[in-house]
């Protein structure tokens, strides 16, 4: 199975159950850069104090942050490992192409999972996270288009790009999942 994921798609699409049932099963390390600044949130530190509104407001905190949450996880692990909720737009793209050369790993496969509004909106009402509320995220779903979105056809340029229905049940789900990263 691909070894180095990303995970893409919209907020309510499923990526962190996925990823963290995946990364489980096969052992890879997860990386959410939404759990880790929530984390740093719950602990009071002053990068949680940084970022805490612009969370609560659906606005994406900014590039230096995430780029530098991620390095120090990649960059002393050489296993596989699977990234949800980053890159998040195209200068985190970049950003993560550059360090990823400069620690001599790649990509394998980015993973998109898609699902309409409507059923997104619907999960993210009934997980009431605190950033859940219906105004933030319709802007979570819009900086998403506007943002994040750009980055499937960069991906699928570099011909790493499958589609994966995130409609149905966690476990169907998962099964198409590791459908797409077996050869
Ligand atoms: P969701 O997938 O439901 O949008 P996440 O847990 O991935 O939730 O992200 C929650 C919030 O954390 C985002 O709305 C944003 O403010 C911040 N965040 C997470 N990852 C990033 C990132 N890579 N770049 C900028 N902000 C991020």
């Amino acid at each position: 199975m691909k070894q180095r994921l990303l995970f893409l798609g919209p907020p309510g699409a499923g990526k962190g159950t996925q990823a963290q049932r995946l990364a489980a099963s096969h052992g890879l390390l997860h990386l959410s850069t939404g759990d880790l600044l929530r984390a740093e949130v719950q602990a009071g530190s002053d990068l949680g104090h940084q970022v805490e509104a612009v969370m609560a407001s659906g606005e994406l905190v900014s590039d230096d942050l995430v780029l530098a949450i991620v390095r120090s996880r990649l960059e002393h692990h050489n296993q596989g490992w699977l990234l949800d909720g980053f890159p998040r737009n195209l200068a985190q793209a970049e950003a993560l192409d550059r360090l990823l050369a400069e620690l001599d790993q790649r990509i394998e496969r980015v993973v998109l999972l898609e699902l309409d509004d409507g059923l997104l909106i619907q999960r993210l009402l009934s997980r009431g996270r605190s950033d859940d509320n219906e105004q933030v995220i319709r802007h979570r779903l819009e900086v998403y288009r506007q943002q994040t979105a750009p980055l499937i056809a960069h991906y699928r340029d570099l011909a790493l790009l499958v589609s994966v229905d995130a409609a149905g049940s966690v476990e169907e789900i998962g099964e198409r999942i590791k459908a797409v990263l077996l050869d």
